[in-house]
């Protein structure tokens, strides 16, 4: 699907030109640039196989600047369309040979950026764009050194997903289109960088590396973090990277990494991206976890001491295989990657740690579904309540709701109970081997599903009421947890009589999960009176757990419980992502009183968040610049 931009005269829209163009400017021309799942690209005339990245890292002037050179594929056509968006370019070359040519930048769109066209020959299978990133660089997240855990380095971090790549390297940005590459990277002394791709382990004086990714990539996980960072060993393939004072903390929290790796690779096959290593970076990083792969990028907040919060590094892992190994082919499919990573994620953790875990992380998610699935219905959105999406018009970003990760996961628990384990594992491994590599559609995906799962068996399944239609079909399955029963009679007593928690309940003999059922049970309201009397025996309040935290701090502003809002003020200065955030800053807007407090904090706070968080946040308080 598609729709069409029509570029009325070349003369009229060029944005930015070089000496060479103005000399040939040639008489308006009409174009018509095609957009095709939120890319601008002409994949299917010219597509990019590999890139090479030879860029400077400067924390002065908080700009990338160099040189990305693109081999492609030319069917024989005389353009190269590219994606980009706040990008600077200073020229572009074509051929091996450097022959400097001509380009236009198209009509920048808020969502998409703008195309860049380049005049090419029709032989022409190399094309090197320079240029520099700038303010308008959503990508990237530069941290003055009090942002870092040492205060005393700047921090560079990327986020590419979904469509931000574009904004720090021109590229053909549409996740239907694999390519490797390779990257040169010169940082300031003292810094080291990574990225998704073959990675050194210590610092060198020149602050030169060098980088390879040999298996080919959707552009979306391009990834790069520059900083004061050091590497521990876990296991046989694995690793951990931090600053250097947290370190030890992460290698211990991450100390089952290899057992992970293992246990994903007996249930789905081998492991094709030969290391698998976590970062672990700022507070300001706005999600859990991003499965760039080799490396994954973690938040801080799954640091507890306990670890309880590892099943998010099962999650990062088990986009190894779905969404890494086997990917969208556009962002409407985008549950294919989603839901089939939370579902492996679960399969990992109940290797791991037993059904008794795997089934609360569940019942948690489960609960978030039903929540987002009824507001939705509410404020008109049943259509987002789809598997299958049609973001087209929209930011593919609108995607990324617990109907792509949870409905997605329950359609594939319901399938595994309709066909039975071991068929359903045999059918998965064969899935994803015979998709190694490549990008497939919601149909692509139906049809394999009818020919080796459901045919095969003889099973009646709705697959398209899942897919296809909103909300949460009747026949999934449902899954209870005892341990959660138990703490939720807790919290009833509370609640209904007034009974006190009974004194042998610390919030250390109890997961997080645990915890987070016990404060839902409240149905977002309680007593602030009982609120402090949790807090004097469990401390949720200053607990330390983000997940904790927030869903604490949610219910004390629905409740009126005031004591929060120091540990409250200190959370949303010190953590950026966007999960916890959302729900706090859109709590705290619903009354005048807490909105205008709310943002004086987030006056404070809003240049410590990604532009993927602070994007949200500015929409919830209706915050502008
Ligand atoms: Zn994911």
């Amino acid at each position: 699907m598609y729709r069409l931009l029509i570029l009325l005269f070349a003369s009229q829209l060029i944005t930015s030109c070089n000496s060479v163009e103005k000399q040939n400017e040639s008489p308006s021309t009409a174009m018509t640039i095609k957009v095709s799942d939120h890319s601008y690209s002409n994949v299917d005339e010219i597509n990019t196989t590999h890139l090479h990245l030879d860029i400077a890292v400067d924390f002065d002037k908080k700009e990338l600047t160099g040189v990305v050179r693109h081999t492609m594929n030319n069917t024989g056509v005389h353009r190269a369309i590219f994606d980009v968006y706040g990008l600077s370019i200073q020229k572009i070359t074509i051929g091996t040979d450097e022959k400097e040519t001509t380009y236009t930048i198209g009509e920048e769109s808020p969502t998409l950026g703008a195309p860049l066209i380049v005049d090419i020959e029709p032989t022409t299978t190399v094309v090197n764009i320079y240029y520099a990133t700038t303010d308008a660089s959503s990508a990237l997240d530069w941290l003055a050194p009090e942002l870092t855990l040492s205060k005393e380095h700047p921090f560079l971090y990327t986020q590419g997903q979904a469509i931000l790549t574009r904004t720090w390297i021109p590229t053909q940005d549409i996740p239907s289109n694999r390519i490797t590459y390779s990257a040169d990277v010169q940082v300031p002394n003292g810094l080291i960088a990574l990225m998704s791709a073959k990675n050194p382990t210590e610092k060198n004086d020149a602050g030169t590396y060098s980088f390879t990714m040999d298996q080919p990539i959707p552009c979306y996980l391009i990834a790069m973090a520059v900083g004061d960072i050091a590497y521990q060993k876990i296991g046989e393939n694995t690793g951990v990277y931090s600053e250097p004072a947290l370190l030890e903390e992460v290698a211990d929290e991450f100390a089952d990494l290899q057992k992970m790796v293992d246990a994903a690779e007996s249930l789905y096959g081998e492991y094709l991206w030969e290391t698998y290593d976590v970062i672990v970076l700022p507070y300001s990083f706005p999600f859990g976890g991003m499965e760039n792969p080799r490396l994954t990028f973690a938040t801080p907040t799954l640091i507890t001491g306990d670890r309880s919060l590892v099943s998010v590094i099962a999650h990062e892992l088990a986009h190894s295989w779905s969404g890494n190994l086997v990917t969208n082919a556009t962002w409407n499919d985008f549950w294919l990657n989603e839901g089939f990573t939370v579902y492996f994620e679960n399969r990992i953790m109940e290797k791991l740690y037993g059904k008794e875990v795997a089934d609360m992380l569940s019942v948690i998610e489960w609960q978030e579904l039903q929540a987002t699935t009824s507001e939705m219905i509410n404020n008109g959105q049943a259509h987002d309540t789809h598997l299958k999406l049609d973001l087209d018009d929209r930011n593919p970003d609108d995607g990324m709701t617990d109907i792509a990760y949870v409905k997605g996961a329950f359609f594939l628990k319901t399938l595994e109970a309709a066909a039975g384990r071991e068929n359903f594992d045999t059918f998965l491994k064969s899935y994803f081997d015979t998709y190694k590599f490549q990008t497939l559609t919601t149909e692509d995906f139906i049809s394999y599903l009818d020919k080796n799962l459901l045919n095969k068996f003889n099973i009646e399944f709705n697959t398209a009421e899942w897919i296809y239609e909103e909300g949460v079909p009747e026949n999934h399955i449902s899954i209870s947890s005892p341990r959660f029963e138990a703490i939720q009679q807790y919290a009833k007593q509370l609640k209904e009589n007034g009974t006190p928690i009974p004194n042998d309940i610390t919030r250390e003999n109890h997961i997080t999960q645990e915890w987070l059922a016990f404060i839902r049970n409240f149905e977002g309201q309680l007593d602030p009176e009982k609120m402090r009397s949790i807090d004097e025996q469990l401390n949720l309040k200053g607990s330390g757990n983000a997940e904790i935290m927030s869903e604490w701090f949610v219910l004390g502003i629905h409740s009126g419980y005031l004591d929060i809002r120091e540990d409250m003020e200190a959370f949303l200065k010190k953590v950026g992502r966007r999960k916890f955030l959302a729900p706090i800053y859109a709590a705290l807007a619903k009354t005048e009183d807490n909105k205008s407090w709310a943002l004086e904090i987030y006056e404070e706070a809003r240049s410590n968040y990604h532009a993927v968080s602070s994007g949200t946040i500015d929409e919830i308080l209706g915050y502008e610049e």
